[in-house]
């Protein structure tokens, strides 16, 4: 099954109080939640565009995912996320195609979807992640 839709995208900031006035003076769009996720130490701030959304991605910890992603390759997208909709069952059929899983199981994203990473090695380069909306499936 295809994905619906671009989730969002993940774009790595030094600072999200920075990068904020692009987004919304310049491009004028509108910061509706920022939120921490600890476990993956980032902090995150959304934007909404059309149906997708741009996740911007401070670290809280240089050793976390995106500290590290910073100090390799400077700001800049960070990954891209799919909307699906079946998300154990899409990780299955990737791994069955070849593609090695950094996630095996989906976990808790920001705003509570069901997310899980690609392994950009294994995906030409561009870190990619499932998400899956199971609140919305119950509306
Ligand atoms: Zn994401």
């Amino acid at each position: 099954m295809k994905p619906t839709h671009i989730e969002h995208i993940g774009i790595a900031v030094n600072s999200i109080a920075d990068a904020i006035p692009f987004y919304e003076k310049v491009l004028g769009l509108e910061c509706y939640n920022i939120e921490e996720v600890a476990d993956q130490k980032v902090k995150t701030a959304f934007f909404m565009v059309g149906q997708t959304k741009i996740e911007l991605l401070e670290s809280t910890d240089p050793e976390g995912p995106i500290g590290k992603f910073l100090e390799k390759r400077g700001e800049g997208i960070h990954h891209i996320a799919f909307a699906v909709e079946n998300i154990e069952e899409r990780l299955r059929e990737a791994e069955a195609a070849g593609v090695r899983l950094i996630d095996a199981a989906p976990r808790r994203g920001a705003e509570g979807l069901s997310i899980a990473f690609l392994h950009p090695k294994s995906t030409l380069g561009v870190l990619t992640e499932f998400c899956e909306d199971k609140n919305r499936e119950n509306k």
